[in-house]
């Protein structure tokens, strides 16, 4: 018997469900003739806000441009500081450099691998004006003492949703807490676009207006221009993919959670396994195990044709890009979790079969 390889992830299978639908959009999208900041993205906004519980959604080009253009409403003199976990995917922390501002890295609970709120405090200083948590891997934040932390010491809050779509803490969708929420719709995130395309979302009118403002040239009136603005805006096309897809996000979410209940169940304790609470309502964009061995477990696992991927190889102060900007300081946790982490296969065109054969195998490693 040849056994099929499982793909880490295939963005085909994953959006042949919603092929006909696409295709549909699209033709009434050209039928239209109207490309940029039309019917399709005001309507996406207005739905993506509901299905979020927020007041206000504004499209944008992608979710490093909802991070650069939420921290850029604020204002803040440059060289303040913003708190950031230290295991972020990168994006988080260029973000923070894109607007002058001085990323502070926090290490993260080794259990929920989220920004730590009991070593947050350590790190505030006179110029710190902003936390920027990740809901990193579909977990929430443990937002309850985050926000008061913040209330404390009269800090901003984004909150990068970019792996989050539909999380909740405690009932409450990811990015209803802080003054922003940045939401990534790369193709492989839960709400998956076929391109580039991002939004924020907030209950704050005039943060709202201000963010329309400054993704379309900082003019909100053609032709008159209130902000040093940037060309940032979701188009058309895959506004009118996002809303069909939006549709069935639960159930892209369901699915996952579905075969993240079955790692949880049936995977061996040798492998440190993602922590589940009651108060967080997961929806496991990645699904990551830790082994000491991980590099020999990936190995064998791709030679029983399984491929895995590791969010993230590299922790962001150990890049070359960053070289210098955090010498002195030490971020163990982080190390430990890249040096360990691997991400198993968890997506919309996985099967339990599919889980069943990942299970089996690595528990024979
Ligand atoms: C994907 C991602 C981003 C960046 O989103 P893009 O749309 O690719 O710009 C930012 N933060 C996190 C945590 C991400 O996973």
């Amino acid at each position: 018997m040849t056994l099929i390889m499982i793909e880490y992830e295939s963005l085909k299978l994953l959006n042949t469900p919603f092929m006909e639908s696409y295709k549909k959009s699209f033709a009434d999208t050209l039928e239209s003739g109207w490309f940029i900041l039309g019917n399709n993205v005001s309507t996406f906004e207005q739905e993506f806000a509901v299905y979020n519980g927020s007041n206000y959604c504004a499209g944008l080009a992608s979710g490093l441009d909802a991070l650069i253009l939420a921290l850029r409403c604020f204002d803040f003199p440059a060289g303040s500081e913003v708190i950031v976990p230290s295991n972020t995917y990168i994006a988080t922390i260029l973000a923070v450099y894109h607007n002058n501002l001085v990323p502070v890295l926090v290490e993260p609970d080794p259990l929920t691998y989220n920004i730590d709120p009991s070593k947050i405090e350590a790190s505030i200083t006179a110029k710190t004006k902003a936390i920027l948590v990740v809901h990193l891997y579909g977990k929430a934040c443990d937002m309850d003492p985050i926000m008061s932390i913040a209330g404390q010491y009269n800090l901003k809050v984004v909150e990068d949703c970019a792996q989050s779509h539909g999380a909740e803490y405690k009932g409450k969708k990811t990015g209803t807490f802080g003054d922003f929420g940045a939401f990534s719709f790369y193709p492989t995130k839960n709400l998956g676009a076929l391109g580039d395309a991002g939004a924020i979302t907030t209950d704050d009118k005039e943060l709202y207006e201000k963010i329309k403002a400054l993704r379309n040239y900082g003019s909100k009136v053609k032709y008159i221009n209130k902000y040093i603005g940037t060309n940032s805006r979701l188009d058309e096309i895959q506004a009118g993919f996002l809303s069909v897809k939006l549709k069935r996000l639960n159930e892209i979410n369901s699915h996952k959670r579905r075969l993240a209940s079955l790692y949880q169940e049936w995977l061996s304790v040798d492998f440190i396994k993602p922590v589940v609470h009651d108060d967080y309502f997961d929806v496991f964009h990645i699904y990551t195990i830790r082994h000491p061995e991980r590099d020999q477990l990936r190995a064998y696992l791709l030679e029983h044709h399984i491929k895995t991927e590791i969010h993230y190889p590299i922790p962001p102060h150990q890049q070359k890009a960053l070289e210098g900007k955090f010498e002195g300081f030490h971020y163990p946790i982080s190390e430990e979790i890249h040096q360990t982490t691997l991400s198993l296969p968890i997506s919309f065109c996985h099967t339990e079969q599919d889980i069943g054969r990942i299970i089996e195998v690595l528990n024979q490693f």
